[in-house]
């Protein structure tokens, strides 16, 4: 079993003689920050001058200045801007205010894993990385729970590198749901692998594939997007709840069969096999370096495969229908708005 923490292993003392500085407003920043605050911890958000996260920041009262500002006020300076973001942040604004004692805190450990920040040696290197989306993060701290973290430390310069870890998790209201203990290494290759195997590229894929194999039999796009995508809420709850097991007891005999039968002729061990090259690409830095190099060209790749993907004609159909549906429109409209 993995090494557990709870609200009564930390102690928010080693947090609240800190100053906290939260780089980026986004997903994570905003729950991070908020969070932090009503827990009665000195934080301030660091963020460019003209940045549309500003206004949303100031608007919950917190005090907002430029990030060289917030870093070199802090001595805990937690790094929540985009992944490919963090290195250009931290040259010019994070690392000319790092003194010995300081502590980096990432929400992911990409920079770190993939050598793009090198910090000094006198500086703790921690994680605390939520598993669930900043939105989430915020709402269940809100109504008294949390959602569950991974904290690391990469570097214990100071020797009180995991008791600092441990009160941000409980802080942040992590230590609620539970943490549990990982590395900077472990964190980065599952989390990557998660979402471009399973989490994002393997279902989003899947979904695809399936509607245009009805469709082009001739079904109506409608009736195939309510078997292939709509419906896969419903499923993903069950197996959330109780597991596949509890997915397989719920659907009809007749579902739970087809399942058996034809789920392994479809994600057979080719795509496992493949699965394991798309660790390997993760695990020897081929992707890192693949994704870095495409966003320092001003990301032609990633903009042409987002156009692409907006192409695809689920998602025509997808609009229609979810107009519909007045109980799945609103998020829409925030998918729309953006967190940026
Ligand atoms: P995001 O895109 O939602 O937000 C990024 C924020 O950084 C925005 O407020 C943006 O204005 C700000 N920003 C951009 N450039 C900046 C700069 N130069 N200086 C200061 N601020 C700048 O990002 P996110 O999804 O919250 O991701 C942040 C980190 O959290 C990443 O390391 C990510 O891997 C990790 N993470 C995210 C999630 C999630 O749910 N989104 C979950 C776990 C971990
Ligand atoms: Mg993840
Ligand atoms: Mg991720
Ligand atoms: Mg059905
Ligand atoms: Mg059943």
């Amino acid at each position: 079993m993995a090494d557990m923490y709870y609200d009564a292993d930390a102690d928010l003392s080693a947090l609240s003689d800190r100053k906290v500085a939260v780089i980026g407003y986004g997903s994570q920043g905003h729950a991070h920050a908020l969070n932090l605050r009503d827990s009665g911890i000195d934080v301030r958000v660091g963020l460019p001058e003209g940045s549309r996260s500003r206004a949303k920041a100031e608007a919950e009262g917190l005090r907002v200045v430029d990030p060289a500002t917030a870093a070199s006020e802090a001595s805990v300076i937690v790094v929540l801007t985009p992944d490919h973001v963090q290195r250009h942040v931290y040259t010019e604004s994070i690392e000319p205010h790092l003194q010995d004692g300081d502590a980096l805190l990432f929400g992911h450990g990409f920079n770190i894993r993939f050598g793009y920040i090198k910090a000094p040696l006198g500086v703790d290197v921690v994680m605390v990385a939520p598993k669930g989306p900043g939105h989430l993060v915020r709402r269940e701290y809100t109504d008294g729970r949390g959602v569950p973290v991974l904290v690391a430390v990469e570097h214990d310069a100071s020797g009180g590198a995991w008791p600092l870890t441990l009160a941000y998790a409980k802080a942040l209201g992590g230590l609620r749901a539970g943490g549990i203990k990982t590395t900077f290494t472990e964190e980065t290759e599952t989390d990557l692998f998660g979402e471009q195997a399973v989490l994002c590229g393997g279902v989003s894929r899947l979904v695809q594939q399936g509607f245009e194999v009805l469709t082009e039999a001739g079904y109506q796009p409608e009736v195939a997007y309510f078997e292939c995508l709509h419906e896969l809420k419903l499923i993903v709850d069950l197996m959330y709840e109780g597991g596949i097991a509890k997915q397989r007891w719920s659907v009809s005999d007749t579902a739970e069969y087809g399942d058996y039968v034809s789920g392994p002729r479809v994600i057979d061990d080719s795509v496992k096999q493949r699965m394991v090259e798309v660790l390997s690409d993760i695990t020897d830095g081929t992707f890192a370096a693949r994704f870095i190099a495409d966003q320092d060209a001003g990301a032609p790749e990633f903009a042409a495969l987002r156009a692409q993907g907006e192409q695809h004609p689920i998602e025509a159909t997808g609009r229609e229908l979810r107009g519909l549906m007045a109980w799945v429109k609103s998020s829409d409209d925030d998918y729309t708005e953006g967190t940026a």
